[in-house]
Protein backbone atom coordinates (compact mmCIF):
# COMPACT_ATOMS: atom_id res chain seq x y z
CA UNK A 1 0.00 0.00 0.00
CA UNK A 2 1.49 3.44 -0.94
CA UNK A 3 0.88 6.40 1.51
CA UNK A 4 0.29 8.80 -1.42
CA UNK A 5 0.54 12.99 -0.21
CA UNK A 6 -1.50 15.02 -2.24
CA UNK A 7 -1.43 18.68 -2.71
CA UNK A 8 -4.26 20.45 -4.65
CA UNK A 9 -3.60 22.86 -7.00
CA UNK A 10 -4.45 26.60 -6.35
CA UNK A 11 -4.99 27.89 -10.01
CA UNK A 12 -7.31 24.48 -11.79
CA UNK A 13 -7.11 25.23 -15.49
CA UNK A 14 -9.72 25.90 -17.88
CA UNK A 15 -11.59 22.98 -18.95
CA UNK A 16 -10.72 22.08 -23.07
CA UNK A 17 -13.89 21.89 -25.12
CA UNK A 18 -15.23 19.07 -25.21
CA UNK A 19 -16.59 18.10 -28.01
CA UNK A 20 -12.98 18.83 -29.75
CA UNK A 21 -10.25 16.76 -27.78
CA UNK A 22 -8.29 14.89 -29.89
CA UNK A 23 -6.07 12.50 -28.36
CA UNK A 24 -3.68 13.76 -25.84
CA UNK A 25 -3.69 17.16 -26.24
CA UNK A 26 -4.76 18.42 -22.80
CA UNK A 27 -3.63 17.62 -19.45
CA UNK A 28 -5.43 17.43 -15.93
CA UNK A 29 -4.32 19.66 -13.20
CA UNK A 30 -2.68 17.48 -11.26
CA UNK A 31 0.11 14.47 -11.99
CA UNK A 32 1.28 11.51 -9.31
CA UNK A 33 4.65 11.23 -9.02
CA UNK A 34 7.36 8.89 -7.17
CA UNK A 35 11.05 8.91 -7.01
CA UNK A 36 13.67 6.06 -6.57
CA UNK A 37 17.25 5.61 -4.99
CA UNK A 38 19.14 2.33 -3.94
CA UNK A 39 18.30 3.35 -0.15
CA UNK A 40 14.71 4.23 -0.08
CA UNK A 41 13.78 2.43 -3.28
CA UNK A 42 10.27 3.56 -4.12
CA UNK A 43 9.92 6.95 -1.95
CA UNK A 44 7.90 9.63 -1.81
CA UNK A 45 4.62 8.91 -3.66
CA UNK A 46 2.65 12.23 -4.09
CA UNK A 47 -0.28 13.94 -6.19
CA UNK A 48 0.97 17.28 -7.31
CA UNK A 49 0.03 19.86 -9.77
CA UNK A 50 0.49 18.91 -12.79
CA UNK A 51 3.97 20.83 -14.03
CA UNK A 52 7.06 20.86 -15.96
CA UNK A 53 9.67 18.07 -14.42
CA UNK A 54 12.95 19.83 -13.71
CA UNK A 55 15.89 17.80 -14.64
CA UNK A 56 19.75 17.93 -14.66
CA UNK A 57 20.36 17.91 -19.05
CA UNK A 58 22.88 15.03 -18.24
CA UNK A 59 20.06 12.46 -16.93
CA UNK A 60 20.49 9.29 -18.53
CA UNK A 61 16.90 9.00 -20.18
CA UNK A 62 17.84 12.03 -22.69
CA UNK A 63 21.15 10.01 -23.37
CA UNK A 64 20.22 6.53 -23.28
CA UNK A 65 16.46 6.30 -23.34
CA UNK A 66 16.04 4.14 -20.40
CA UNK A 67 12.53 4.68 -19.94
CA UNK A 68 9.28 2.62 -19.82
CA UNK A 69 5.61 3.71 -20.79
CA UNK A 70 1.78 2.11 -20.03
CA UNK A 71 -1.21 3.10 -21.82
CA UNK A 72 -4.95 2.91 -20.55
CA UNK A 73 -8.29 4.50 -19.77
CA UNK A 74 -10.90 5.62 -17.71
CA UNK A 75 -14.38 5.37 -18.78
CA UNK A 76 -17.66 6.91 -16.61
CA UNK A 77 -20.63 4.61 -17.00
CA UNK A 78 -24.06 5.75 -17.87
CA UNK A 79 -25.45 4.73 -14.26
CA UNK A 80 -22.26 7.26 -13.30
CA UNK A 81 -19.60 4.72 -12.43
CA UNK A 82 -15.99 4.93 -13.01
CA UNK A 83 -13.99 2.26 -14.39
CA UNK A 84 -10.30 1.04 -15.47
CA UNK A 85 -10.43 -1.64 -18.42
CA UNK A 86 -7.94 -4.68 -17.09
CA UNK A 87 -5.36 -2.43 -15.09
CA UNK A 88 -3.79 -5.76 -13.92
CA UNK A 89 -2.74 -6.47 -17.53
CA UNK A 90 -1.25 -3.25 -17.39
CA UNK A 91 0.38 -4.39 -14.03
CA UNK A 92 1.71 -7.27 -15.24
CA UNK A 93 3.10 -5.75 -18.65
CA UNK A 94 5.20 -3.15 -16.29
CA UNK A 95 6.93 -5.65 -14.88
CA UNK A 96 7.92 -7.44 -17.80
CA UNK A 97 9.14 -4.24 -19.48
CA UNK A 98 11.03 -3.06 -16.39
CA UNK A 99 12.90 -6.39 -16.10
CA UNK A 100 13.35 -5.72 -19.61
CA UNK A 101 14.94 -2.30 -18.89
CA UNK A 102 16.44 -3.03 -15.77
CA UNK A 103 14.35 -0.48 -13.55
CA UNK A 104 13.69 -1.62 -10.28
CA UNK A 105 10.30 -3.09 -10.13
CA UNK A 106 7.11 -1.63 -8.73
CA UNK A 107 4.33 -3.74 -7.20
CA UNK A 108 1.25 -4.17 -9.22
CA UNK A 109 -0.88 -2.76 -6.52
CA UNK A 110 1.21 0.13 -5.83
CA UNK A 111 0.86 0.67 -9.90
CA UNK A 112 -3.24 -0.03 -9.70
CA UNK A 113 -3.22 2.44 -6.61
CA UNK A 114 -1.15 5.18 -8.27
CA UNK A 115 -3.07 5.07 -11.04
CA UNK A 116 -6.79 5.07 -9.43
CA UNK A 117 -6.12 7.28 -7.29
CA UNK A 118 -4.89 9.66 -9.48
CA UNK A 119 -7.78 9.60 -11.56
CA UNK A 120 -10.08 9.78 -9.05
CA UNK A 121 -8.67 13.12 -7.65
CA UNK A 122 -8.85 14.26 -11.02
CA UNK A 123 -12.29 12.75 -11.85
CA UNK A 124 -14.07 16.00 -12.96
CA UNK A 125 -12.08 15.94 -15.92
CA UNK A 126 -13.24 12.29 -17.19
CA UNK A 127 -15.24 13.15 -20.26
CA UNK A 128 -18.99 11.57 -19.53
CA UNK A 129 -20.16 11.48 -23.78
CA UNK A 130 -20.57 8.24 -24.84
CA UNK A 131 -16.97 7.21 -26.69
CA UNK A 132 -14.82 9.62 -24.72
CA UNK A 133 -12.46 8.54 -22.05
CA UNK A 134 -9.60 9.88 -19.58
CA UNK A 135 -6.72 8.39 -21.14
CA UNK A 136 -4.05 7.28 -18.49
CA UNK A 137 0.02 7.90 -19.18
CA UNK A 138 1.91 5.88 -16.82
CA UNK A 139 5.76 6.36 -17.27
CA UNK A 140 9.13 5.93 -15.86
CA UNK A 141 12.67 7.51 -16.28
CA UNK A 142 15.83 6.88 -15.22
CA UNK A 143 17.55 9.87 -13.44
CA UNK A 144 21.27 9.97 -12.67
CA UNK A 145 22.78 12.79 -13.55
CA UNK A 146 25.92 11.56 -15.12
CA UNK A 147 26.84 9.81 -18.81
CA UNK A 148 28.41 6.36 -18.10
CA UNK A 149 26.29 3.52 -19.39
CA UNK A 150 24.66 1.95 -17.02
CA UNK A 151 21.43 0.80 -15.42
CA UNK A 152 20.35 3.74 -13.65
CA UNK A 153 20.43 4.22 -9.60
CA UNK A 154 17.39 7.11 -9.54
CA UNK A 155 14.38 6.98 -11.32
CA UNK A 156 11.09 9.12 -11.74
CA UNK A 157 7.43 7.64 -11.84
CA UNK A 158 5.19 9.43 -12.90
CA UNK A 159 1.36 9.55 -14.22
CA UNK A 160 -0.69 12.22 -16.40
CA UNK A 161 -3.97 11.81 -17.42
CA UNK A 162 -5.42 13.16 -20.50
CA UNK A 163 -8.93 13.63 -21.78
CA UNK A 164 -9.41 12.12 -25.19
CA UNK A 165 -11.97 12.29 -27.62
CA UNK A 166 -14.08 9.41 -29.12
CA UNK A 167 -11.80 7.55 -31.68
CA UNK A 168 -14.33 7.77 -34.25
CA UNK A 169 -15.98 10.82 -34.61
CA UNK A 170 -17.21 10.09 -38.24
CA UNK A 171 -18.30 6.70 -38.16
CA UNK A 172 -15.23 3.96 -38.59
CA UNK A 173 -13.18 4.70 -41.44
CA UNK A 174 -10.89 1.81 -42.55
CA UNK A 175 -7.70 2.75 -43.24
CA UNK A 176 -4.91 2.21 -46.15
CA UNK A 177 -1.39 0.44 -45.22
CA UNK A 178 1.91 0.28 -46.74
CA UNK A 179 4.22 -2.53 -46.08
CA UNK A 180 7.27 -1.41 -45.10
CA UNK A 181 10.39 -3.76 -46.32
CA UNK A 182 13.13 -1.80 -45.10
CA UNK A 183 12.70 -0.63 -41.98
CA UNK A 184 12.12 -2.69 -39.36
CA UNK A 185 10.95 -2.17 -35.34
CA UNK A 186 11.95 -4.77 -33.33
CA UNK A 187 13.94 -7.79 -33.49
CA UNK A 188 14.25 -11.13 -31.73
CA UNK A 189 16.31 -10.24 -28.29
CA UNK A 190 15.32 -6.52 -28.51
CA UNK A 191 12.54 -4.75 -26.99
CA UNK A 192 9.54 -5.08 -29.35
CA UNK A 193 7.89 -6.95 -26.36
CA UNK A 194 8.76 -4.16 -24.41
CA UNK A 195 6.44 -0.78 -24.06
CA UNK A 196 9.53 1.55 -24.55
CA UNK A 197 10.03 4.90 -25.87
CA UNK A 198 12.93 3.72 -28.26
CA UNK A 199 10.65 1.11 -30.14
CA UNK A 200 8.21 4.43 -31.09
CA UNK A 201 11.95 6.55 -32.17
CA UNK A 202 13.06 3.91 -34.39
CA UNK A 203 9.58 3.39 -36.38
CA UNK A 204 9.09 7.13 -37.13
CA UNK A 205 11.06 6.93 -40.01
CA UNK A 206 9.11 4.25 -41.67
CA UNK A 207 5.85 5.98 -40.41
CA UNK A 208 6.98 9.15 -42.24
CA UNK A 209 7.45 7.01 -45.35
CA UNK A 210 4.60 5.61 -45.51
CA UNK A 211 2.33 8.74 -45.03
CA UNK A 212 4.82 10.36 -48.09
CA UNK A 213 3.30 7.74 -50.08
CA UNK A 214 -0.45 8.68 -48.82
CA UNK A 215 -0.64 5.72 -46.17
CA UNK A 216 -1.83 5.81 -42.68
CA UNK A 217 -0.01 3.31 -40.61
CA UNK A 218 3.17 0.74 -41.41
CA UNK A 219 2.50 -3.08 -41.68
CA UNK A 220 5.89 -4.08 -39.78
CA UNK A 221 7.49 -7.31 -40.58
CA UNK A 222 10.08 -9.13 -38.69
CA UNK A 223 13.42 -8.03 -38.44
CA UNK A 224 15.42 -10.95 -39.78
CA UNK A 225 13.64 -12.36 -42.88
CA UNK A 226 11.36 -9.24 -43.05
CA UNK A 227 8.36 -11.74 -44.18
CA UNK A 228 6.34 -12.61 -41.11
CA UNK A 229 4.03 -10.04 -39.83
CA UNK A 230 4.14 -8.40 -36.47
CA UNK A 231 2.10 -5.35 -36.00
CA UNK A 232 0.80 -2.53 -37.94
CA UNK A 233 1.72 0.95 -36.74
CA UNK A 234 1.91 1.00 -33.01
CA UNK A 235 -1.01 -1.79 -33.07
CA UNK A 236 -1.14 -5.65 -32.78
CA UNK A 237 -2.75 -6.80 -36.23
CA UNK A 238 -5.13 -9.53 -36.55
CA UNK A 239 -6.44 -11.00 -39.91
CA UNK A 240 -9.61 -13.07 -40.69
CA UNK A 241 -8.77 -15.79 -43.17
CA UNK A 242 -11.67 -17.95 -44.42
CA UNK A 243 -12.75 -18.97 -41.23
CA UNK A 244 -9.53 -18.71 -39.31
CA UNK A 245 -8.58 -15.53 -37.59
CA UNK A 246 -5.33 -15.37 -36.94
CA UNK A 247 -2.95 -12.95 -35.25
CA UNK A 248 1.13 -13.23 -35.01
CA UNK A 249 2.30 -15.37 -32.34
CA UNK A 250 4.19 -13.43 -29.15
CA UNK A 251 6.88 -16.14 -29.28
CA UNK A 252 9.54 -14.15 -31.28
CA UNK A 253 9.34 -11.31 -28.46
CA UNK A 254 9.27 -8.58 -31.39
CA UNK A 255 5.67 -7.93 -30.84
CA UNK A 256 4.17 -5.84 -27.78
CA UNK A 257 1.26 -8.02 -25.79
CA UNK A 258 -1.22 -5.88 -26.02
CA UNK A 259 -4.78 -6.10 -23.89
CA UNK A 260 -6.66 -5.29 -26.37
CA UNK A 261 -5.49 -8.27 -28.68
CA UNK A 262 -5.82 -10.72 -25.34
CA UNK A 263 -8.86 -9.55 -24.83
CA UNK A 264 -10.23 -9.93 -28.77
CA UNK A 265 -8.92 -13.36 -28.52
CA UNK A 266 -10.42 -14.49 -25.79
CA UNK A 267 -13.71 -12.46 -26.63
CA UNK A 268 -13.42 -14.87 -29.92
CA UNK A 269 -12.87 -17.98 -28.51
CA UNK A 270 -15.83 -17.39 -25.97
CA UNK A 271 -17.67 -16.96 -29.38
CA UNK A 272 -16.77 -19.68 -30.58
CA UNK A 273 -14.30 -18.67 -33.46
CA UNK A 274 -11.35 -20.55 -34.07
CA UNK A 275 -8.19 -18.11 -33.29
CA UNK A 276 -4.91 -18.71 -34.21
CA UNK A 277 -1.64 -17.21 -32.99
CA UNK A 278 0.91 -18.29 -35.26
CA UNK A 279 4.10 -16.69 -37.89
CA UNK A 280 1.63 -15.37 -40.82
CA UNK A 281 3.67 -14.04 -43.83
CA UNK A 282 3.02 -11.84 -46.58
CA UNK A 283 3.13 -14.00 -49.21
CA UNK A 284 0.39 -16.22 -47.75
CA UNK A 285 -1.71 -13.47 -47.07
CA UNK A 286 -1.56 -12.23 -50.48
CA UNK A 287 -2.07 -15.76 -52.03
CA UNK A 288 -5.13 -16.18 -49.56
CA UNK A 289 -6.56 -12.77 -51.01
CA UNK A 290 -5.62 -14.24 -54.49
CA UNK A 291 -7.94 -17.26 -53.79
CA UNK A 292 -10.62 -14.92 -52.36
CA UNK A 293 -10.25 -15.94 -48.31
CA UNK A 294 -8.95 -12.82 -46.85
CA UNK A 295 -12.11 -11.06 -45.52
CA UNK A 296 -10.55 -8.91 -42.98
CA UNK A 297 -7.66 -7.18 -41.16
CA UNK A 298 -7.75 -5.08 -38.11
CA UNK A 299 -5.32 -3.65 -35.91
CA UNK A 300 -6.20 -3.84 -31.95
CA UNK A 301 -5.14 -1.09 -29.16
CA UNK A 302 -6.31 0.88 -26.59
CA UNK A 303 -6.43 4.03 -28.36
CA UNK A 304 -8.79 2.88 -31.54
CA UNK A 305 -9.90 -0.67 -29.53
CA UNK A 306 -10.51 -2.12 -33.38
CA UNK A 307 -8.91 -0.12 -36.59
CA UNK A 308 -10.32 -1.71 -39.56
CA UNK A 309 -7.76 -2.26 -43.09
CA UNK A 310 -9.14 -1.46 -45.78
CA UNK A 311 -6.30 -1.88 -48.07
CA UNK A 312 -3.01 -3.23 -47.65
CA UNK A 313 -0.40 -2.35 -50.59
CA UNK A 314 3.04 -3.29 -50.98
CA UNK A 315 5.40 -1.74 -53.96
CA UNK A 316 3.77 -4.22 -56.63
CA UNK A 317 0.92 -5.45 -55.16
CA UNK A 318 -2.66 -3.94 -53.80
CA UNK A 319 -5.15 -5.86 -52.08
CA UNK A 320 -8.56 -4.24 -51.02
CA UNK A 321 -10.09 -5.89 -48.31
CA UNK A 322 -13.79 -6.46 -47.67
CA UNK A 323 -14.10 -3.25 -50.55
CA UNK A 324 -12.79 -1.01 -48.14
CA UNK A 325 -15.56 -1.08 -45.52
CA UNK A 326 -15.28 -2.60 -41.70
CA UNK A 327 -16.43 -6.34 -41.60
CA UNK A 328 -18.82 -7.91 -39.40
CA UNK A 329 -16.09 -9.44 -37.30
CA UNK A 330 -14.48 -6.24 -36.45
CA UNK A 331 -17.63 -4.37 -35.90
CA UNK A 332 -18.81 -7.19 -33.69
CA UNK A 333 -15.44 -6.87 -31.77
CA UNK A 334 -15.30 -2.75 -31.90
CA UNK A 335 -19.32 -2.78 -30.08
CA UNK A 336 -18.28 -5.65 -27.88
CA UNK A 337 -15.34 -4.26 -26.42
CA UNK A 338 -16.35 -0.45 -25.98
CA UNK A 339 -20.01 -1.48 -24.60
CA UNK A 340 -17.54 -3.58 -21.98
CA UNK A 341 -15.66 -0.74 -21.35
CA UNK A 342 -17.88 1.92 -21.20
CA UNK A 343 -20.44 -0.16 -19.41
CA UNK A 344 -23.46 -0.07 -21.37
CA UNK A 345 -23.47 -3.77 -21.88
CA UNK A 346 -22.94 -6.84 -19.25
CA UNK A 347 -18.96 -8.34 -18.41
CA UNK A 348 -19.01 -11.80 -18.08
CA UNK A 349 -15.47 -11.93 -18.46
CA UNK A 350 -14.87 -9.75 -15.13
CA UNK A 351 -12.59 -7.85 -16.94
CA UNK A 352 -13.82 -4.14 -15.55
CA UNK A 353 -12.52 -2.77 -12.25
CA UNK A 354 -14.83 0.10 -10.51
CA UNK A 355 -12.60 2.81 -8.70
CA UNK A 356 -15.37 5.09 -8.12
C1 LIG B 1 0.68 -0.27 -26.63
C2 LIG B 1 0.98 -0.97 -27.92
C3 LIG B 1 0.06 -1.87 -28.52
C4 LIG B 1 -1.34 -2.08 -28.03
O1 LIG B 1 -1.44 -2.52 -26.71
P1 LIG B 1 -2.81 -2.30 -25.92
O2 LIG B 1 -2.49 -2.82 -24.54
O3 LIG B 1 -3.85 -3.09 -26.61
O4 LIG B 1 -3.09 -0.84 -25.94
C5 LIG B 1 0.47 -2.54 -29.66
N1 LIG B 1 1.69 -2.33 -30.21
C6 LIG B 1 2.58 -1.47 -29.68
C7 LIG B 1 3.90 -1.26 -30.33
C8 LIG B 1 2.25 -0.76 -28.51
O5 LIG B 1 3.13 0.11 -27.98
Amino acid sequence: MLNIRKERTKEPKMKPDYSNLGFGRYFTDHMFLMNYNKDLGWYDPRIVPYAPLSLDPSCMVFHYAQEMFEGLKAYYTPDGKIQLFRPDKNAERMQNTNERLCIPQISKEDFIQAISETVMFDKDWIPKEIGTSLYIRPFIIATDPQLGVHPSKTYIFCIILSPVAAYYAEGINPVKIFIERDYVRAVKGGTGFAKVGGNYASSLKGQEKAEKYGYSQVLWLDGIERKYIDEVGAMNVFFVIGDEVVTPSLADGSILPGVTRASCIELLRSKGYKVTERKLSVEELYAAYDRGELKEAFGTGTAAVISPIGSLDDENKKAVINDGKIGPISQMLYDTLTGIQWGVIPDPFGWTRVIG
